[in-house]
């Protein structure tokens, strides 16, 4: 057997790195407060379910079901298959905890890993990840304004207000019905107009051509019937309501009549938020209602509509905004006989909640001064012989080179981080 010397993470699923790694959290952190807000609770789903929970809910004509799904058999002989979205396994939650039960809206919101065998490329991994709620239990299309309203506030957390809101009705399962004949009916005339994946889509997945990027196919789905004229009452009244009060609401958003979702299971109202810096392809945060899929998996009769956020593509836009670090005092003795000293102090601020650390490389106090420079320390506290007799410190601020000789206590006072948002220790 010869012996493998250099792994590599998977293709599609790279290491997250520091600082990668912490700027993520401080998302995550704004994130759950955001949904505290508004009454949301996280719910953490396992991420290997039975592949029956995605098939049976994304649906079996659909890419992701199709082609993109990391599934194996599991040493018990089940068929297993790695979450490729949110939705399905807290749907399956829902029901097997019985919560629909309770009579009561369920508001549910979840941060993790997802998995897809796509061709990775920017902002499009095989490990991704999503934050997104789901609000099970209300047909309201209030419900769907809230969250619109919530991935709104959400992004302008992350310091993102560049983006436009699309939103579109897809219709109930009558209204999909008819509207898919006629999309079939028209597209049957301009199967030598589509591309090779949507002659094959117009069969099985019709709404998708609507979704196709092909220059031919988007000039032939120009001129295809048009969704909101194919509304039920129920539907046309839903969707007005929806408009009415995100204007209401002063949430400005766009109408798009071609926007579909991926998945088999959307219904109703579903919506977009799109950002220029992605390009035309690619949505920061999608969603919609989902009103017959509960049933569909086992569960009652009940309304329910959720979004996602791809983490990934968040960072592309988000990232420039961050001066979080985690590294903020250095505590440097003057001399290695007092890095005993160092360290003891540094325990003290430990214990009262002050992220801090000491050098352990044996460098010169030059050497740890010019460390403190290159990891950006907000600040040093540097002990000698002086401080040491006096039981006090020299903080120096970097950024000012202003220096005091203070006491621990002050020097806690002045360091503790005070920024909710923020997940410094
Ligand atoms: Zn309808
Ligand atoms: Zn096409």
């Amino acid at each position: 057997m010869s012996a493998k010397t250099n792994y590599k993470s998977l293709r599609g699923m790279p290491d997250i790195l520091p600082p990668e790694a912490f700027f993520r959290q401080f998302l995550e952190q704004k994130a759950r407060i955001l949904f505290q807000r508004f009454g949301y609770e996280e719910i953490r789903t396992p991420i290997l379910e039975e592949t029956g929970v995605f098939t049976r809910s994304i649906g079996e004509d659909t890419d992701i079901v199709e082609k993109e799904m990391y599934s194996f058999v599991d040493r018990g002989g089940k068929q297993v298959s790695l979450r490729p979205e949110g939705t399905a396994s807290i749907i399956r939650a829902y029901i097997e905890h019985g919560w629909h039960n309770s009579g009561d809206i369920c508001k549910l919101f979840y941060l993790g890993p997802m998995f897809r065998g796509e061709r990775p490329q920017k902002g499009r991994l095989r490990q991704f990840h999503q934050i997104g709620v789901e609000i099970i239990g209300s047909t309201h299309p209030y419900v769907d304004a809230e969250l619109i309203v919530n991935i709104k506030l959400l992004l302008n957390e992350f310091g993102i207000n560049d983006f436009t809101i699309l939103i579109n009705s897809l219709g109930c399962a009558k209204d999909r019905m008819h509207f898919k004949k006629a999309l079939q009916d028209y597209l049957s005339t301009k199967d030598s107009k589509l591309c090779d994946n949507c002659r094959r889509r117009a069969k099985i997945n019709v709404l998708r051509v609507l979704d196709c990027k092909n220059t031919m196919c988007r000039e032939v789905v120009k001129k295809a019937p048009n969704i909101l004229s194919y509304l039920c009452d129920g539907c046309k009244k839903d969707y007005v309501q929806l408009k009415d009060m995100l204007s209401e609401m002063e949430v400005s958003f766009k109408e798009k009549t071609d926007l579909v979702r991926g998945l088999d299971y959307y219904t109703g109202i579903v919506f977009e938020i799109i950002h220029p810096l992605l390009g035309a392809q690619d949505a920061i945060a999608a969603g919609g209602r989902y009103d017959a899929l509960v049933k569909q998996m086992g569960g009652p009769d009940i309304g329910a509509t959720g979004y996602a956020v791809g983490v990934e593509r968040l960072l592309l836009i988000a990232k420039q905004d961050t001066k979080v670090s985690l590294k903020r005092l250095l505590i440097i003795p003057i001399k290695d006989e007092y890095l005993k000293d160092a360290f003891l102090l540094a325990r003290k601020f430990w214990q009262n909640k002050v992220s801090c650390d000491v050098d352990h490389m044996k460098r010169s106090f030059k050497g740890q001064m010019r460390k403190a420079h290159k990891e950006k320390r907000k600040f040093v506290a540097i002990i000698g012989e002086d401080e040491l007799k006096q039981g006090k410190l020299l903080l120096k601020d970097m950024e000012t080179g202003e220096q005091e000789l203070i006491s621990f206590e002050e020097a806690v006072g002045r360091l503790t981080c005070r920024d909710r948002a923020c997940p410094c220790p």
